[in-house]
């Protein structure tokens, strides 16, 4: 009976293999210690690509929240910790129709990471479970082009200067340096997000060594913001 229910939701899961059956009933399973367990990274992915394409379609999942809220006030077993930055047209859990209790994320303007985002990432995978660490940038920025034009103010000078290799990459290999230049702008987009998960294996011993064990998946990927859709680098 308990596998029965572990396979039913390992489907819904997965790509909730009934397109049909998920606009017409909400969804009010939450993921379990065992789902989580069940679950490989790169099923994880498939999942959240599937869970993209859908949103970038217009065809989210029905979800019932209450129902969630009472199943999830006491545990959470997240498939994965997303790095997102702060852009307020990057709404996490929508673009991966997903609800309470699915991922863990964490967002700062330019999806950098520092001590804190790393910790984050190490509780999310070595101690809550997660097998999947995703960086996500985005299209158009603020931060990659702030960073691109020299922007200095505040604490934001700081911030930036996280990004600044990024730069320095893509101007070593591309002329016309301006965040007018859109070939530019995405060329350390990308950049900025490979450097950030070299970052994350550089200076998290503990995802390092998760990831030579297989036992999480560590990836980039831009959403952009003109279709919805995220492009994963693999
Ligand atoms: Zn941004």
């Amino acid at each position: 009976m308990k596998t029965i229910y572990l396979l039913t939701v390992l489907c819904l899961f997965f790509v909730s293999c009934n397109e049909k059956k998920t606009e017409e009933e909400a969804r009010t399973y939450v993921i379990t210690e065992e789902l989580q367990a069940a679950l490989t990274p790169k099923q994880i992915l498939d999942s959240l690509k599937v869970r993209n394409d859908r949103f970038s379609k217009g065809k989210m999942t029905r979800v019932d929240y209450t129902s969630q809220i009472v199943k999830s006030e006491n545990s959470q077993y997240p498939a994965a910790v997303i790095l997102s930055c702060l852009d307020s047209r990057v709404p996490v859990e929508s673009i991966f129709d997903l609800s309470i209790g699915d991922v863990f994320v964490a967002r700062v303007a330019g999806n950098i990471v520092n001590p804190d985002i790393l910790g984050s990432m190490e509780y999310g995978c070595k101690v809550s479970g997660s097998k999947l660490v995703i960086v996500l940038g985005h299209s158009q920025c603020g931060a990659v082009k702030s960073a691109i034009d020299s922007v200095k103010l505040g604490n934001i000078t700081e911030l930036l200067s996280k990004i600044e290799p990024a730069v320095d990459s893509v101007s070593a290999k591309m002329e016309n340096r301006s965040s007018k230049n859109k070939e530019f702008v995405k060329k350390v987009t990308d950049e900025n997000v490979l450097l950030t998960i070299d970052n994350i294996r550089k200076n998290s011993p503990i995802l390092k060594e998760m990831e030579e064990k297989d036992e999480i998946k560590i990836v980039g990927g831009v959403y952009e913001l003109d279709n919805g859709k995220v492009h994963f680098f693999e």
